[in-house]
């Protein structure tokens, strides 16, 4: 496979600056649109508050990465190539119940195949648990934190309103000498799950309810997947995700909207430790990606999947990563569509079909072009010689010309699209009709005579003249043609199945879904149909993985699981019709 990588994901959208990125601000990276982050990396190099920058995408290792991740992973991996800085890959795995192994490996896969790369930079917040400890350790030292022993359902009771401030808790001001003992204790397995929690002491009439005394540990007798039973103590995300960053030296810790409101805590927690940690990273909100038809939870994606709803994470059908691969996404577009969705501070709903135009375009350009047909009528050519076999060159991507030719078979006997005939045809019909003259591509024009049928009345064959004249496509005389239809030779074709795929929803906003609804109304029952299709010979060999247009149909991959040589197996990755493209047509 030859995906783009990272050098060129940088300038995916400046395609004149070619050259790989480095140093700060790149002349390619300033053909992009300053978006507001790029605005702050500028203006935090400019004023010398950074000399180099630091992202991470830190993702929480229960789960497959989604089209929501690339999004996150394109600008953090974008901006640190941009500007020649690092990116960091951080398994986020505080949670000890919840992570698999196998996700870390399906994760990192992905980020590779979109086309980035963080290098030596490969961290696991778990190794940082001695660390988070003594800083809790100091937190209590300073006066900041102490060991509560209320229940959750009654630290929640006594949380009060954005009016009213919280009701302290008993034990809020303990000396820090029993505190520090009672955090030895926890951490040393002397209470039960639930029996008590290390809260931070900050404000309890703070309008911002996650000021008001948050838990930043709890006990969890469980096992880790990295640190096995070494703690029963667990970090909380809001306590441990600073400090992760901040031991890491990240300048800019990028993440979406929703933590605009723990943005407080983080800068609390950053001031109160800044002597003793290494850096002062900074926290930036953006908009997340929300698709239209489109689920993009991790706990709704599991669910279609252990309800077998779809085949796998990797179900072509599926937002996933793995998913769209098999689809036969491109790494490119994926890149490309999140570039052109931008980065804001406003929660929106972006049009999937900006997705599917993406990937039209970028296949466009790149996927070889192949005749097959989905639903085959045998079409008999009168005056060509029985057993008579002609190679016709065709043109593998008019787009490309590097793409080349190849040499297709063509015969007396072929099959056309059945809907590319009509035997009572309208005026418009510019396809094949009693009468009519259409050009078969890369061949000859032919003109239908008739139409053979059986018992029934079923059209059996439809059957024509050849001009041999008109060999490649072009009369001699100048006259035209209005149709050009695809066609594949009885006697050379290879049948191989063909995975028609389709939007799994049919539901527009899926975000509104309520939680407890059975969702799986919303499915779409026709987004999978398979079928066979009947393709030229030189598709028989082609590689798991390959892509290509089927002439007037759509684009295809061969599926990376289940086609082998001999017999091919095609996903339909996504038709030709282009309702992106249509709709801003107009606006243009
Ligand atoms: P989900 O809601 O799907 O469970 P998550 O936010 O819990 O996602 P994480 O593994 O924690 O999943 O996410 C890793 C990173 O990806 C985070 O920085 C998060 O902000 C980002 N991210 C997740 N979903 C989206 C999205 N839809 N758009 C943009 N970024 C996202
Ligand atoms: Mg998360």
């Amino acid at each position: 496979m030859s995906e783009n990588t990272a050098a060129s994901a940088a300038t995916a959208a400046a395609p004149a600056a070619a050259s790989v990125v480095t140093g700060n601000a790149s002349a390619a990276a300033l053909a992009l649109p300053r978006h507001f982050i790029r605005q702050i990396v500028d203006e935090d190099l400019a004023s010398g508050k950074h000399t180099a920058i630091a992202t991470r995408f830190p993702p929480e290792p229960n789960g497959y990465l989604h089209i929501g991740h690339a999004k996150s992973i394109c600008l953090n991996f974008g901006l640190a190539l941009e500007y020649g800085g690092e990116c960091h890959l951080r398994m986020d795995d505080t949670n000890p119940t919840k992570e698999d192994v196998e996700y870390v490996d399906s994760i990192k896969e992905d980020i590779r195949w979109l086309g980035f790369d963080w290098g030596e930079h490969y961290y696991q917040a778990s190794d940082y648990f001695a660390k988070m400890h003594e800083c809790a350790v100091e937190l209590i030292r300073r006066g900041l934190a102490y060991v509560c022993h209320l229940s959750a359902e009654e630290v929640s009771r006594a949380r009060g309103t954005p009016a009213i401030p919280a009701t302290p808790s008993p034990w809020r001001d303990r000396s820090v000498e029993e505190n520090l003992a009672e955090f030895a204790k926890m951490r040393a397995g002397g209470y039960d799950e639930g029996a008590a929690t290390l809260r931070a002491k900050i404000d309890l009439a703070s309008p911002n309810m996650h000021m008001r005394d948050p838990v930043l540990y709890r006990i969890r007798k469980a096992e880790h997947h990295n640190t096995g039973d070494a703690w029963c103590i667990y970090p909380m995300y809001d306590f441990a995700h600073p400090l992760e960053d901040a031991f890491e030296k990240i300048t800019h810790s990028i993440c979406t909207l929703e933590f605009e409101v723990h943005r407080p805590f983080y800068d609390w927690l950053i001031n109160a430790l800044a002597d003793v940690l290494p850096a002062r990273p900074r926290q930036i909100e953006f908009a997340r990606l929300n698709l239209t038809y489109t689920v993009m939870s991790k706990r709704r994606l599991l669910e279609l999947v252990q309800r077998r709803l779809v085949s796998g994470w990797d179900d072509p059908r599926m937002p996933t990563i793995c998913g769209f691969r098999r689809r036969g996404y491109t790494p490119a577009a994926i890149r490309k569509f999140c570039e052109t969705v931008g980065v804001t501070k406003f929660n929106s709903l972006t049009d999937v079909a900006l997705l599917e135009h993406a990937i039209r375009d970028d296949l466009n350009r790149t996927s070889p072009r192949a005749m097959a047909v989905l639903n085959p009528l045998r079409l008999v050519i009168e005056n060509y010689p029985e057993g008579q076999v002609e190679w016709l060159e065709a043109v593998n991507n008019p787009e490309d010309p590097a793409a080349g030719k190849r040499a297709v078979p063509f015969s007396r006997e072929l099959f056309i699209e059945r809907d590319d005939f009509m035997e009572d045809a309208p005026k418009k019909f510019f396809r094949l009709a009693p009468g009519r003259e259409v050009r078969l591509r890369w061949g000859y024009f032919v003109t239908c005579t008739g139409v053979e049928k059986d018992a029934a009345g079923n059209i059996v064959s439809v059957r024509c003249t050849y001009d041999p004249a008109t060999r490649g496509g072009d009369a001699p005389d100048g006259r035209k043609v209005k149709g050009t239809i695809h066609w594949v030779s009885t006697a050379h074709v290879v049948p191989c199945e063909v995975r028609l795929y389709d939007r799994l929803f049919l539901l527009e906003d899926l975000a509104d879904l309520d939680e407890h609804e059975d969702w799986k109304n919303a499915l779409n029952p026709n987004s999978l149909i398979t079928g066979t299709a009947q393709v030229e010979p030189a598709l028989a060999q082609v590689a798991p993985g390959a892509r290509v247009q089927f002439e007037r149909i759509g684009y295809f991959v061969a599926d990376a699981k289940d086609s082998r040589a001999g017999a091919p197996v095609f996903n339909r990755t996504v038709t030709l019709k282009d309702s992106w493209a249509k709709q801003t047509a107009g606006a243009v």
